[in-house]
């Protein structure tokens, strides 16, 4: 029989960390991500401060992109490091790959479906001090 990675993942990172899935707007993009929930973040920089997301950073293996790689649009600037992905359809940003932590993702958390961010501490980063 087949082996699901998918499975294998989902188990090793399943202690204390709770399952979300998300979506563009249009529902081209759909994700899922486990998160542990520890603290979102928002960002100064040029780029977040135009999208003025709140956002969670999960670790690749934390990471499913179910449905939408043809869709999605990268961009990128400055460093050229971090991939800001947005649904060619509908404009949305569900996530990108972060600059100072290549093998993570940050997670638009406005488009996980059941998400709620009350009691989640806040940490304000302070992108726009990067050289
Ligand atoms: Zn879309």
């Amino acid at each position: 029989m087949l082996t699901n990675n998918d499975n294998t993942q989902s188990m090793q990172s399943s202690n204390n960390k709770q399952r979300f899935t998300g979506s563009c707007h249009c529902g081209s993009v759909q994700f899922q991500i486990d998160s542990d929930l520890s603290e979102v973040t928002t960002c100064n920089c040029s780029m977040c401060r135009r999208r003025n997301a709140v956002m969670l950073k999960v670790h690749e293996n934390d990471f499913v992109l179910l449905d939408g790689a043809e869709v999605l649009s990268k961009y990128q600037f400055h460093t050229h490091t971090a991939q800001h992905f947005f649904c060619s359809q509908c404009g949305i940003y569900p996530f990108h790959r972060k600059r100072m932590a290549p093998d993570s993702y940050g997670i638009n958390t406005q488009c996980l479906e059941g998400f709620d961010a009350e009691g989640i501490p806040v940490r304000e980063t302070n992108g726009i001090e990067l050289p």
